[in-house]
C-alpha cells in the first residue's frame, strides 16, 4: 500500500465517524482524491425517508463536482470490520467522471483495490 492509499484510508476512517446511520447502523466513510490533489471527504447520510439516503461515496463525489473538481484519482472507502464495494448507484455516478481506483480497507488495515470498469464494465454513458 502506498503512503498516499494509507492517507486516504487514515481520512475515510476518520470520516466514516460523521457518518449518519441511525436507521441501519452501517457507518460507511469515503475519502476521494482529485486530480488537483485535494481530498473529499463523505460519508452516509440516512433519512427516515429511506430511499432518500446518500451514500458515503456520492456525498464526497458530490462535494468534490460542487467545488469544481472533475477528474478523479482514487477513493477509499471504509465501512469497518470488512471491506464493502460501492453501490450500483454510486459505481453509476463515478463513472460519470471517468474510471478511478476504487479502495476498499477493512478495520485489519488490509484492503483490495478495483477500477469502476471493473466493478460497473457496461456504465450507462450519453456520449460513448
Ligand atoms: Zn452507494
Amino acid at each position: 500500500m502506498s503512503a498516499q492509499e494509507q492517507e486516504l484510508f487514515a481520512l475515510a476512517k476518520e470520516a466514516r465517524e460523521s457518518a449518519y446511520a441511525p436507521y441501519s447502523d452501517f457507518k460507511v466513510g469515503a475519502a476521494l482524491l482529485g486530480e488537483s490533489g485535494t481530498i473529499y471527504l463523505g460519508c452516509n447520510v440516512e433519512n427516515a425517508s429511506f430511499g432518500l439516503t446518500v451514500c458515503a461515496e456520492r456525498v464526497a463525489l458530490f462535494k468534490a463536482v460542487s467545488e469544481g473538481e472533475r477528474v478523479f484519482k482514487a477513493i477509499a472507502i471504509y465501512a469497518g470490520s470488512k471491506s464493502v464495494p460501492p453501490c450500483g448507484a454510486c459505481l453509476q455516478v463515478m463513472a460519470e467522471f471517468g474510471d478511478l481506483d476504487i479502495l476498499l480497507f477493512d478495520s485489519k488495515g488490509s484492503y483490495v483495490k478495483w477500477r469502476i470498469s471493473e466493478l460497473l464494465p457496461q456504465a450507462f454513458r450519453l456520449n460513448d
